[in-house]
């Protein structure tokens, strides 16, 4: 899409790698000022490097999105390095898997805190700038798992992903009166570095799941973002996009055989 996000000053938590480095691509390509948030300072700045060498307008920043201190550094980055914050694209997440009958309390906790309180935490800080916006946005990266489908060994992500939409739907109502809109971009499987470290057999079993045949490339989900935080979005608000192939559709096995 042609969506002109030229002087939008946007934030891609987890922007390092994977979907956030692929929304960051996108978001800079469209002439946003893009800040990337992440753990590792090089691979952050790689990215960033990445957008400016293309012609783009990038900065990055080490922050941990679990932790509050950290994150109440964002919204004071972008404001000193791209003049305010437009847009939110929140998306960090993490996706170890554990049985239920296994888990631990301790992974249990630290899917919630990354995937979820995170989500609290920098909305909640980044707010004071959103408002300041004259059309503010955040965008999410759940998933079509926990909402809408279940894999074994992810009780504790399928919770997060869930959760984080019935965090939007409230969010929606006390950001609208500050024409703020909050949306959901939900992924099926798409071609990460963190989808890698599941093995080439769980690709294989996806690659086979999806009625277009592939698996999603990150700037899938940045263009479905990118449509979120357009002008042309701006009456939609407390919504989710699924993004998956199709993935979600058939019925059965059976329902894919032609
Ligand atoms: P990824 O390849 O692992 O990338 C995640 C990025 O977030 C990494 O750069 C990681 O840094 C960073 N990060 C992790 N914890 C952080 C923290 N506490 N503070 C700041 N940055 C942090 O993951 P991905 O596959 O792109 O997934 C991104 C999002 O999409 C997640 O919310 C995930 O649940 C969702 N999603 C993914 C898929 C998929 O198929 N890939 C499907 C549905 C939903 P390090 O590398 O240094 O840890």
């Amino acid at each position: 899409m042609n969506a002109d996000m030229k002087d939008r000053a946007v934030v891609v938590t987890g922007g390092a790698r994977g979907i956030g480095r692929g929304i960051a691509r996108v978001f800079g390509a469209a002439g946003a000022k893009v800040l990337i948030v992440d753990l590792d300072r090089a691979d952050a700045e790689r990215t960033a490097t990445e957008i400016r060498e293309a012609g783009g307008t990038a900065t990055s920043l080490v922050a941990d999105v679990t932790s509050a201190a950290d994150v109440r550094n964002i919204a004071a980055a972008s404001v000193k390095a791209h003049g305010g914050l437009d847009v939110l694209c929140s998306n960090v997440g993490i996706f170890p898997s554990a049985s239920l009958e296994s888990m631990t309390e301790e992974q249990w906790d630290e899917v919630q805190t990354v995937n979820l309180k995170s989500l609290f935490l920098v909305v909640q800080a980044c707010l004071p700038e959103l408002k300041k916006s004259s059309a503010g946005r955040v965008v999410m990266t759940s998933s079509i798992t926990g909402p809408i489908t279940g894999y074994s060994g992810w009780t504790h992500y399928g919770a997060t992903k869930a959760g984080m939409l019935g965090f939007m739907r409230t969010a929606a109502l006390e950001l609208a009166p500050h024409q703020i809109t909050i949306n959901a971009v939900m992924p099926g499987n798409i071609r990460t570095e963190g989808l890698a470290d599941l093995g080439d057999e769980y690709i294989r079993i996806m690659e086979r799941a999806v009625p277009l045949g592939r698996l999603g490339t990150p700037e899938d989900i940045g263009h479905a973002m990118l449509f979120l935080a357009s002008p042309q979005a701006g009456y939609i608000t407390g919504q989710t996009l699924v993004v998956d192939g199709g993935q979600v559709l058939p019925e059965s096995p059976e329902a894919m055989a032609q």
